[in-house]
């Protein structure tokens, strides 16, 4: 607690320079570790200000944030301990950039290098393992980008990862140093443009989501009070996985969270347990989505756990396309969407519905016979086809001219986009059973977030609560009393 008053109180603003190339976060695609300090604070000073420390222990592997041409290399230290006498006992690789700056990789083991000096590499590349060596008093990999220069400790600049951003202690961060990003993935996350949510009650989490932060609500019975909606702008019909984030928190723990999603046959229910140990993807459904914006995924509140009995954790949805859409003429046979042209829905072995892009998040059903419902965890089905018991709610998909013959009327009384066609209807006219969508985050909470003070945001210090922010006065001052100076050396 005392170093996330530190960082909330005394970090620099998020100003971040754009000087270095784009970064990704120096340990391989795919793992999840603990931001251990962030910059501007607690050790953090001086030279090294602007650096991070990543949980990663003796051994772990640690690849290079960004592209550059290894300049400086030092592996033939064992040594450590917690004081600046084993400043320069610290293995490292450097890694110039040439663009004036260069990343330093500290605390390596010794001869754990597989890169030697003038070597070229590129992001994600395999540099070194973490060791125990230098000023510290745990493994644990130090990062910062500073000006090249001729030492391998020089002046830290301010910079952020393409995959996080500027991430604090005590962050979980995933990393996304993964090679050239694949135009058939697309992820929305909490914090995107494309995740817009209703005014209902909705509250940020801090850490254990994609990318860091994570919202979530409260279950409401079987009620819809809060709803969020996940909009991705995809690259061409055809057939996607669809995949929602866990959050890594006790702040999702919902064992039913119930997701609708929106696609080219109807909409699937499909519920996702978050009370597993989370920080992954988990699959929701298989099915066949529309370019653009038309199609969605949504989450509400109606799990059917008790009031309040349960945390529902809004993260990041991904997309990713399996299959282009198959070349079957409208009014030719099908079996399932992905085997109709375009927007086309497969209905009745006929191609011949169009994409359900509703614009009402209040849809729970669409059209008969093209709706799939799953109602326990890893229950959605492959492709669109599954006859469904729709449970209708306030409104149903939007007409498109073509509406398959039988599907059931359209009362959505808010929005019906234009939905025949390439899938072209933009996102911003949903509406949420008749009150508007809370473009931000500006909503007045119906229930007290409890745990907003332990994610340690900034934002709740210190006018929420001035007695923390003289707390930590306190504790900065008697701190900086046993500074251990030295603020030239490279420290933990
Ligand atoms: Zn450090």
């Amino acid at each position: 607690m005392r170093q996330c008053l530190w960082v909330a109180l005394f970090c620099a603003p998020a100003a971040v320079a754009s000087a270095a190339p784009p970064l990704f976060l120096p340990f391989p695609c795919g793992q999840t570790k603990r931001v251990t300090q962030g910059h501007n604070g607690g050790s953090h000073t001086g030279l090294g200000a602007w650096a991070w420390d990543f949980g990663l222990g003796v051994g772990d592997a640690v690849v290079a944030a960004a592209a550059g041409r290894v300049s400086r290399l030092k592996m033939d230290s064992t040594t450590h301990c917690d004081s600046s006498a084993c400043a320069n006992d610290a293995n490292y690789v450097v890694v110039d950039h040439l663009d004036g700056t260069q990343a330093l990789y500290l605390h390596l083991q010794a001869n754990s290098a597989q890169v030697t000096v003038g070597d070229n590499v590129a992001a994600g590349d395999a540099l070194a393992a973490v060791g125990l060596t230098g000023w510290v008093t745990g493994a644990h990999l130090h990062f910062q980008v500073e000006q090249t220069g001729s030492s391998w400790w020089t002046q830290s600049v301010a910079v952020a990862f393409e995959d996080v951003g500027d991430p604090d202690y005590p962050a979980m961060v995933t990393s996304g140093n993964c090679g050239p990003p694949n135009p058939n993935v697309v992820v929305v996350d909490d914090a995107d443009p494309g995740f817009t949510h209703n005014t209902g009650f909705f509250a940020v989490a801090n850490a254990g989501g994609y990318r860091t932060s994570f919202q979530w609500t409260y279950s409401n019975g079987s009620t819809v009070e809060s709803v969020g909606e996940w909009r991705a702008v995809l690259p061409e019909h055809g057939l996607y996985k669809v995949e929602h984030h866990i959050p890594l928190s006790n702040n999702a723990t919902s064992t039913r969270a119930p997701f609708v999603v929106h696609h080219v046959g109807g909409d699937l229910r499909v519920t996702q347990d978050q009370s597993v140990t989370g920080g992954f993807f988990e699959e929701l459904a298989q099915v066949k989505m529309a370019a653009g914006t038309a199609l969605r995924v949504t989450l509400a509140d109606d799990s059917g756990e008790p009031l309040t009995a349960a945390k529902i954790g809004f993260d990041a949805v991904r997309f990713t396309l399996l299959a282009p859409a198959g070349n079957t003429p409208a009014g030719g046979g099908c079996a399932q969407d992905n085997d109709c042209t375009g927007a086309l829905a497969c209905m009745g072995n006929t191609c011949g519905g169009t994409v359900g892009g509703s614009s009402s998040l209040q849809s729970n059903s669409s059209g008969n016979g093209s709706s799939a419902t799953g109602t326990s965890r890893n229950s959605s089905s492959a492709g669109a086809t599954t006859t469904s018991t729709s449970t209708s709610m306030a409104a149903s998909s939007a007409a498109g001219s073509g509406s398959a013959a039988g599907t059931s009327a359209v009362s959505a009384g808010a929005s019906s986009g234009s939905n025949s066609g390439a899938g072209t209807s933009a996102a911003g006219t949903t509406s949420f059973g008749g009150s508007s969508l809370a473009g931000s985050s500006a909503e007045t909470p119906a229930t007290p977030p409890e745990d907003e003070v332990a994610e340690c945001s900034s934002a709740h210090l210190p006018g929420g609560f001035p007695w923390l922010g003289w707390g930590a006065m306190t504790w900065m001052v008697l701190r900086r009393g046993r500074s251990r100076g030295g603020h030239s050396l490279p420290h933990v």
